[in-house]
């Protein structure tokens, strides 16, 4: 925050000439900053005024005749002058009414339309105000003393005009009518704000906008806008997640899939979100382990029907992916440890359901019913499953061979390509990719730690 404001200053060359309200120029200035070192930021605040700068002011600089804009500074060379409020008493009795006779050239040194600073001694007195811009007369209803009024002043410079942030007084006002909101802006420190509407004045503001109020800058500081802001901010932040994702463990990438379906099945969005979640998983890098994550979230005793229901969840992962379909029976095996009573007797149905529905090939199968793993469940319980499966593994053996079984030399060759599945099965695009590298990681990682 500090930084980019500073920034601002430094990237603006009216520092140069003092814009922050010192007439020093140079001075002020530290040299690598290029900016003022006096008020442009409090930080830089302690640096000496030099013995005999040049006041240079865009108003008058008699001091007899002028004061600072902002009266608690007490610097003679103070840039910002304005004349000294001259009131004269008119009439007498109900009709007595103050003129304030220099007011065109105090507004002028303010930077605001005179009838700012009138209306608000009226709102400050209580007192009625009349306007007569082409005479240049503005009256306040009353007799009122010119330095009860000066000081009055005081109040409309630091709620109108100087910079809620650095002081300055190089501010400009922005009216929205429709959202009925005053836009406070610094040309010294790139301030940008809201005034806040609660003084009287405001109203009066509101129906009567600065003439050179410029629409753009009103349009910036509608809600709107401010929440596109902050959505590029976020969408930045959210593009630092992702770098910063893949960065991390894989225990931890596998959580964050973990959540992302979980998110999606607990919204009831996970019907439409096949896609979503490979992208997901792609993003995280963990593709191989979305089946085994697929089958920790969405199967249950009802396995069999949730194959169907979430086939082209698990086909997205699946299709021509033998590490993920290896994944995929290590999520069967730990369903299976979750529903014994109801699955085991079932288990070489689920099986068949699951070759039917092209998320196992052959080989996969094969070599699952070659070794008894303990990487998911007991080693017991492995074996049982196993025993359970061999009628369906013996039938699936003798119907490729029926079939031939030329299929082993193509296996091979296919390890260096992978096929996207799409939507449509007819559009399958075909990618050459490099080898797996041996994950040793991920074939470390136990079922019950994610
Ligand atoms: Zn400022």
């Amino acid at each position: 925050m500090l930084r980019s404001r500073w920034n601002l200053c430094g990237g603006n060359l009216a520092f140069k000439q003092g814009a922050c309200g010192h007439s020093g120029t140079a001075f002020f200035m530290s040299k690598t900053e290029r900016a003022c070192s006096r008020l442009c930021h409090p930080l830089f605040s302690r640096q000496k005024i030099p013995k005999n700068p040049q006041p240079r002011s865009f108003y008058r600089t008699d001091t007899k005749m002028s004061v600072n804009v902002n009266r608690s500074v007490l610097d003679q060379f103070y840039r910002y002058k304005m004349p000294r409020l001259i009131a004269k008493v008119e009439g007498k009795g109900n009709g007595i009414k103050t003129v304030i006779v220099n007011m065109v050239d105090v507004a002028k040194a303010l930077n605001r339309p005179p009838t700012y600073p009138t209306k608000f001694f009226g709102c400050e007195l209580g007192a009625q105000t009349q306007f007569d811009s082409k005479n240049d007369r503005y009256i306040v209803n009353g007799s009122h003393e010119a330095n009860k009024l000066q000081d009055m002043l005081d109040g409309f410079v630091r709620k109108f005009v100087l910079c809620p942030e650095c002081d300055n007084p190089e501010t400009e006002l922005h009216v929205n009518p429709k959202k009925q909101t005053i836009g406070n802006s610094c040309k010294a420190c790139g301030y940008r704000g809201m005034l806040d509407t609660r003084h009287k004045l405001c109203t009066f503001i509101l129906k009567n906008p600065p003439d050179d109020d410029d629409e753009d800058w009103a349009e910036e500081t509608t809600e709107e806008a401010q929440r596109r802001r902050m959505e590029e901010i976020s969408n930045h932040a959210k593009n630092l997640t992702l770098s910063e994702d893949l960065e991390k463990p894989l225990e931890e990438r596998v959580n964050l899939f973990y959540n992302f379906v979980k998110h999606k099945k607990e919204t009831g969005t996970i019907d439409a979100a096949d896609k979503d979640i490979l992208v997901e998983a792609e993003r995280l890098d963990v593709k191989a382990m979305g089946p085994l994550i697929l089958s920790e979230l969405l199967f249950n005793e009802n396995i069999r029907d949730q194959i169907k229901k979430y086939k082209r969840h698990f086909l997205r992962f699946c299709h021509n992916n033998k590490k993920a379909q290896k994944y995929l029976l290590g999520g069967f095996e730990c369903v299976v440890k979750l529903h014994q009573v109801q699955l085991l007797a079932r288990v070489p149905i689920i099986l068949k359901e699951l070759y039917d529905s092209d998320l196992l090939e052959e080989d996969v199968i094969f070599a699952w019913a070659e070794k008894v793993s303990k990487k998911y469940v007991s080693k017991e319980l492995a074996k049982e499953i196993q025993t359970k499966a061999a009628p369906f593994v013996k039938w699936l053996k003798e119907a490729e061979e029926e079939s031939g079984g030329s299929e082993e030399e193509e296996v091979e060759d296919d390890e260096n390509v992978e096929v996207v599945y799409s939507s449509s099965a007819r559009e399958l695009k075909v990618e050459t990719v490099k080898p797996d590298k041996p994950e040793k990681e991920e074939d470390d990682i136990d079922i019950d730690a994610i």
